[in-house]
């Protein structure tokens, strides 16, 4: 049994996940706080539902998903996970986010690698890492398959799909990743993704115009 709670932050209305298991054991996926009235949702939420929060974890280096990194990672001491093909693309955040308007932008970079060949545990949970490149190079996807659920960051949304046109990204490639990452999973699954409503691998086959 697993909860995952949404928040939806900063001017991009990214998505960040609180995940945790019955015993209370959680992580949070693409931290996208930016101000200190985002931080303190997030910050009352774990303090009152009683989470202990074990790691945190970036889908891919776009400035709304890292917003918060720094301050997660320090507020609660712990690491920061990520997939080094995207380093680079966390990297370059700290380059153009005052002309996004993040000028209190402070950069954190991985503390540790994700791999495809081990899955992410905290506590109970068990997470299945696939690699989900064409939005960014290094994206991942993070499957629960317990659960049927899956954490998609900007890949697949609720009939759309992450934008190929920023660095590093590329339209038959991200195509690809969902054909074969995603769409392989069972209809039932459901999606969260990184900005907008969850969705299923079912109703995406069905109606997702960029994937007839
Ligand atoms: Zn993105």
């Amino acid at each position: 049994m697993l909860t995952i709670q949404t928040f939806t932050f900063n001017a991009l209305q990214e998505n960040t996940y609180v995940v945790y298991d019955e015993l209370k054991n959680g992580f949070i996926v693409d931290p996208g706080c930016y101000d200190s009235e985002e931080q303190d949702a997030l910050e009352q939420f774990i303090i009152s539902s009683d989470i202990r929060l074990q790691a945190v974890i970036n889908t891919h280096g776009h400035i709304d998903h890292v917003l918060g990194n720094y301050f997660v990672t320090s507020r609660w001491n712990i690491p920061l996970w990520g997939f080094k093909k995207d380093e680079d693309t966390l990297r370059s955040v700290q380059v153009y986010a005052p002309s996004y308007g993040f000028h209190g932008y402070q950069e954190k970079l991985f503390d540790s690698y994700l791999t495809l060949e081990q899955p992410f545990v905290v506590g109970s949970m068990s997470w299945d890492i696939v690699w989900v490149p064409g939005h960014a190079p290094g994206h991942i996807a993070l499957i629960n398959k317990t659960a049927q659920c899956c954490i998609s960051g900007d890949v697949l949304f609720k009939e759309s799909i992450g934008r190929p046109d920023l660095p590093g990204g590329h339209l038959p490639t991200l195509l690809n990743s969902i054909r074969t990452s995603l769409f392989t999973l069972p209809d039932s699954v459901t999606i969260y993704p990184g900005h907008g409503p969850t969705t299923t691998i079912g109703y995406e086959k069905k109606f997702n115009p960029f994937l007839q």
